[in-house]
């Protein structure tokens, strides 16, 4: 009897449990290095209460079936084309009613932004994680810049790159942001925005201790921007945090723990990067193939992210060329000619979309016990 009690308890466990990651978000974009979350964010999205065609609710609702963990609504302050339909005085009101359309089962947390909407410099200047949005306007920009910072604000610069800011799309420092940095005001960087790639804010974000970051900038539909339904995405900034806490994801923006997925690209610093790619590319070996001097190894991808790569060892292969692509999710097998019976070797990679300067790809290397 008590066995049959047992029997049932599993059988109503495994269907709550089944139940329970149907219905919250399901989809992991990466396996995260022990004790390490990725939490996947868009931290610069617009609604119609400024320069947005949509409701915040499709806002929440789009984040969700894109499976995303974070977003920030950061409508603009100072600019609102639609205020003779919509007079927002409230510039609260589209993350409120965003926050307040989540499902029940929603494990999607929706944060307060604006964007600080000036011209260069300091150009357009985010603020997320703040209480109060009205308090930021009417302000001079650094007046506002502050005011985000006393409220504990993560404080980032938007597309530094932005053509009609800067014709030649160069982004680079001026004197004020230069200010920010030194007086720890500005703390990020978009180095990608809706579907451009700054080298150049790369290279700032690393040398001047900023968080690299890369949003959807959106304005329109995603489904429309980044054709979601056909295996798209938007650009995903991911906070390596230890906690899946609002404060936990704060802290790691502030530390500069991210990094972005942009289109098949990877983007981030060696250290917040290379952990990522060792913990979704697994190398394993088969053993010798039957009596041929043939190493055969197993490249196991757990990511969403095609892996690219480019083998740089001492071997040859026996039916690949250096150039190795394990799709999302998938397996390839690779035959190493070894030349002779090895028990272990060695196999270097460099990974052609995963980038940790603007010219310099993430290296890795395994030794495989044959
Ligand atoms: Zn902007
Ligand atoms: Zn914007």
């Amino acid at each position: 009897m008590i066995l049959l009690y047992k029997k049932y308890f599993l059988f109503f466990l495994v269907i709550f449990y089944s139940f329970e990651c149907y219905s919250q978000n399901i989809k992991s974009f990466f396996k995260a290095p022990d004790g390490e979350y990725l939490i996947s964010t868009d931290l610069h999205i617009h609604t119609v209460f400024s320069d947005g065609s949509v409701w915040p609710d499709v806002r929440v609702d789009e984040a969700e079936r894109e499976s995303l963990d974070l977003i920030a609504i950061t409508d603009h302050l100072e600019y609102q084309p639609h205020s003779k339909d919509i007079p927002n005085p409230d510039r609260n009101r589209s993350f409120e009613i965003a926050k307040s359309h989540r499902s029940k089962k929603s494990n999607l947390i929706v944060i307060n932004g604006a964007e600080i909407t000036r011209s260069m410099a300091p150009g357009h200047i985010n603020a997320v994680f703040i209480n109060d949005a009205n308090k930021i306007l009417h302000m001079d920009s650094l007046s506002g810049i502050l005011e985000a910072n006393k409220q504990g604000a993560f404080v980032f610069w938007n597309h530094p790159n932005w053509i009609s800011q800067r014709n030649d799309g160069i982004a680079k420092l001026d004197p004020y942001h230069q200010y920010l940095i030194k007086n720890k005001l500005l703390h990020g960087i978009e180095v990608v925005n809706e579907n451009s790639f700054s080298e150049e804010a790369f290279e700032i974000a690393l040398n001047n201790n900023l968080t690299v970051l890369g949003t959807s900038d959106i304005h329109g539909l995603t489904e429309w921007a980044y054709n979601i339904s056909s295996g798209g995405h938007r650009p995903i900034t991911f906070v390596i945090s230890n906690s899946k806490s609002e404060k936990g994801i704060h802290n790691g923006l502030l530390n500069n723990q991210t990094f972005i997925w942009f289109n098949d690209l990877l983007i981030g610093s060696a250290d917040n990067l290379i952990p990522v790619l060792y913990s979704n590319l697994n190398v394993t070996s088969n053993g010798y193939k039957s009596n041929a001097i043939l190493a055969e190894i197993v490249l196991k991808n757990h990511s969403s992210v095609p892996i690219k790569l480019e083998y740089i060892g001492e071997y040859n292969l026996h039916e690949n060329s250096k150039m190795i692509e394990i799709d999302p999710y998938s397996s390839k097998i690779i035959l190493v000619k070894t030349k002779e019976f090895r028990e272990k070797i060695k196999l270097p990679f460099r990974v052609l979309n995963a980038l940790i300067s603007s010219k310099t790809n993430a290296l890795i290397s395994y030794d495989i016990s044959i």
